[in-house]
């Protein structure tokens, strides 16, 4: 990981392969089939897990990560693809 600058620093991680080096994606199984919105096979994807606290509950949503895809984790940890991530976040 590495430090970046938006208005303030956030961690942020950039997802290659489907392999299990991030600690809060899993990855995707293994399939032939075509992600609609990259174009990369989608065993090549990984699901990150995010948790949403409210006044009296933790809720537990998913987001796809597609490869190149960044992972934002701070208190709303986010997924930002490649290009959103570049315009908005500049390496400090
Ligand atoms: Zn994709």
């Amino acid at each position: 990981m590495a430090r970046y600058r938006e208005i303030r620093e956030v961690e942020a991680y950039q997802w290659k392969e489907a392999t299990p080096d991030h600690p809060e994606v899993v990855a995707n199984a293994v399939s032939a089939s075509k992600c609609a919105k990259c174009g990369h096979d989608m065993g090549a994807h990984g699901w990150l897990q995010i948790p949403r606290k409210d006044n009296t509950s933790v809720i537990v949503s998913t987001a796809m990560v597609c490869p190149g895809d960044w992972i934002v984790t701070d208190d709303n940890m986010r997924v930002w693809s490649d290009v959103s991530f570049k315009n908005r976040f500049k390496k400090v």
